[in-house]
């Protein structure tokens, strides 16, 4: 059991890493988290620079967020993770991120609507906007999950992006598209008026990209 923890600390790490390498957070801001099994969660510290942070510096935790292995403290989202775990069996990652073009939807609360493929295929629609709560609370947590419903992203409003899926990388590709499309949304505006998807073709897309898209 050891060394499956170590293993997947180290992969949060590399995530982390890659993370901050694409700008998708700053300093510290941002968190990662990974569930095990079902009673085991690893998530990154509070708090800990990205340039700093080291494998052993990943906190285990278990669903109701006692720490069982680490000497620092989780982070302080961690209400946020422990809900969407509780919440969504189908979620076992969860990247949260404070990009730059995402975030300037967040900060003047609206929604990135579904006007592009690789979004919609992966997110399942639009990113919602969560009710405005202060970070790190269970009323955040609560807000997060009621905006983010069956879907694989969510805005934090005047805050940041949260992108969930079966694993990490994927956790990750999502985030890095959200912010992807929140820059093309806010060129597209520059040049005329922004055409959103079907109900319809965004349900197609998505069940493609579920059970069809790519080397099967
Ligand atoms: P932590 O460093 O505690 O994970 O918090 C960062 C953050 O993004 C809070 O929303
Ligand atoms: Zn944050």
């Amino acid at each position: 059991m050891t060394s499956k923890i170590a293993h997947y600390q180290q992969v949060i790490i590399d995530t982390a890493r890659r993370m901050a390498n694409e700008q998708l957070v700053f300093g510290s801001w941002g968190n990662i988290s990974l569930r095990l099994d079902a009673e085991k969660i690893l998530i990154t510290p509070s708090g800990i620079d990205y340039d700093k942070i080291q494998r052993e510096d990943i906190v285990l935790i278990d669903q109701v967020g006692t720490i069982l292995i680490g000497d620092h403290r989780p982070s302080s989202e961690l209400p946020l993770h422990l809900a969407i775990y509780n919440e969504r069996r189908d979620v076992h990652a969860i990247v949260h991120t404070h990009s730059i073009y995402a975030t300037s939807f967040a900060i003047v609360r609206k929604r990135i609507p579904p006007v592009v493929e690789d979004l919609v295929q992966i997110v399942g629609g639009a990113v919602e906007v969560a009710e405005y709560a202060l970070p790190g609370t269970d009323e955040l947590a609560r807000s997060a999950l009621v905006a983010l419903a069956d879907r694989n992203a969510v805005l934090l409003a005047n805050h940041g992006v949260v992108g969930v899926a079966a694993e990490i990388t994927e956790a990750l590709k999502i985030c890095s598209l959200v912010e992807k499309t929140a820059q093309s949304i806010i060129f597209a505006r520059l040049l005329g008026d922004v055409v959103e998807l079907s109900q319809h073709d965004i349900k197609t897309m998505h069940t493609f990209y579920r059970e069809k898209y790519g080397q099967r």
